[in-house]
């Protein structure tokens, strides 16, 4: 089938992705919590054909479709979740969730390559497979309903994409991409470097008391502030092709006014552009926090959990995609950034992917001000949606025509950070921590524990 024929089709179905598009908006969910996106989508899904495996216990599904003709497997993947955004136009308003990073937009624009792809002839010309993953909880939000679950064995990882891998949901898969909906300068651009994080909560306990008489208490929130006036004493040690962030915020700093805080709690995130560079920052502020207790005779716990691995996203893939997007919107309009120096500084778990398999992270664009905030909103269908599903055909039939050559190439020289996916769990596992990092024993011994 031609290009042009192709793409005519995707417009046939901008009337479907509109429509998910706005169910999306009007019901937005947070990570692990999209049960009626997910429950809208497959019952389009399955009224187009697909036979879905639904993860069951959270949300998000995939769905495989074969051309018949061996080869690689391309994962496509549309996130689900929502941000919490008090404020936005479309905020929820009991859980303040609003879809404030366009995820809506990039299911529905998954969703009508999915009805396009069960055209007549679509597939024509293709081999291998393809896999569609509707996929959860890629904003890193409500850390203690996450951690909650994660206690309750109902996931192992923050991360929908990190929870997909382990559960083998892309396993067979070969190669991967998404769009993510944007409003950059390009139509589309891919951005081969990312920072990647480690989560991180202290909990400061001290002594309440009289605020009157605060030589008798432990004071929790000064115990906090010296370990943030630590930690930002550290950005002078940091190198700047590390590219590293972290902006600790309290979300309990004392109860009332006429008390010493005997309980602050500081929830935190270490970004950095290399898993060393993350893991010595995280060391180096977990040493500052103990310090900022142990100044005051604090005690701190730290709870240190795996955020997401840094983006190394596939060159080669990317100039395929990236030729692709070309021949749609022009090259001035498609932009591969493979200067180190003009590195993502935000985090994503496409990355955990990136680092297990060759994978890209495209963003596209239709979005209007700034992402996460009240601003955010979707407002050229044609391009959200429209656009970005026909780019998805595009590369798709590149990677997949001639016997998928494109593909096997990618494949034939790919290197990924963790060759073997037993390496990367052991890396995600090795950022847990729970201790108590400064105790104070009865003999007035002090032990650190980091
Ligand atoms: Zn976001
Ligand atoms: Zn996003």
């Amino acid at each position: 089938m031609q290009d042009q024929k192709r793409l005519e089709i995707i417009d046939e179905e901008m009337p479907r992705m509109r429509a998910a598009f706005d169910f999306m908006l009007d019901h937005p969910e947070t990570g692990y919590r999209e049960w009626q996106a997910t429950e809208y989508l497959a019952a389009e899904y399955e009224s187009l054909g697909y036979t879905l495996t639904r993860a069951g216990d959270i949300p998000g599904f995939y769905t495989d479709l074969d051309t018949g003709r061996p080869g690689p497997k391309i994962l496509i993947l549309g996130e689900l979740d929502a941000l919490k955004v008090v404020g936005h136009p479309h905020e929820d308003p009991e859980t303040h969730a609003a879809h404030a990073c366009g995820h809506n937009a990039q299911s529905a624009a998954l969703l009508g390559l999915a009805a396009a792809l069960k055209a007549p002839g679509m597939l024509d010309g293709l081999s291998g497979s393809i896999r569609l993953c509707a996929v959860p909880a890629e904003e890193l939000v409500e850390l203690d309903f996450r951690e909650e679950l994660r206690q309750n064995g109902v996931i192992a990882y923050y991360g929908g994409k990190q929870e997909f891998l382990r559960r083998g949901y892309f396993d067979g898969c070969d190669l991967a991409y998404m769009i993510h909906t944007g409003g950059g300068k390009h139509h589309f651009q891919i951005n081969l470097h990312s920072n990647g994080c480690i989560l991180k909560t202290a909990t400061f306990m001290g002594k309440a008391t009289h605020a009157a008489t605060p030589r008798l208490g432990i004071n929790a929130l000064d115990a906090a502030t010296l370990a943030i006036s630590g930690i930002n004493a550290l950005r002078t040690t940091f190198r700047d092709i590390e590219f590293c962030r972290v902006h600790p915020i309290l979300t309990e700093a004392g109860t009332a006014v006429n008390s010493v805080p005997s309980r602050v709690l500081m929830e935190n995130q270490v970004r950095a552009a290399s898993v060393d560079a993350c893991k010595t920052l995280n060391a180096n502020v977990n040493r500052a926090v103990a310090a900022g207790a142990l100044a005051m005779g604090a005690g701190v716990h730290l709870c240190d959990r795996p955020g997401y691995l840094p983006g190394s996203f596939n060159e080669k893939l990317g100039k395929i995609c990236m030729d692709a997007c070309a021949a749609l919107v022009g090259a001035e309009n498609a932009l591969l950034n493979a200067d180190p120096l003009r590195h993502e500084t935000g985090c994503t778990d496409m990355s955990d992917l990136s680092a297990v398999m060759p994978a890209v992270h495209i963003y596209g664009s239709g979005a209007k001000g700034a992402g996460h905030s009240v601003d955010y909103r979707v407002d050229d269908f044609d391009c959200a949606l429209g656009e970005s599903a026909k780019a998805q055909l595009l590369i798709l039939c590149r990677l997949l025509e001639n016997g998928a050559a494109a593909a096997k190439d990618v494949l034939s020289d790919a290197k990924v950070t963790f060759a073997a996916r037993a390496d990367y769990f052991a890396y995600l596992d090795s950022i847990f921590k729970d201790v108590d990092a400064v105790t104070y024993g009865e003999d007035g011994r002090i032990s650190i524990d980091l």
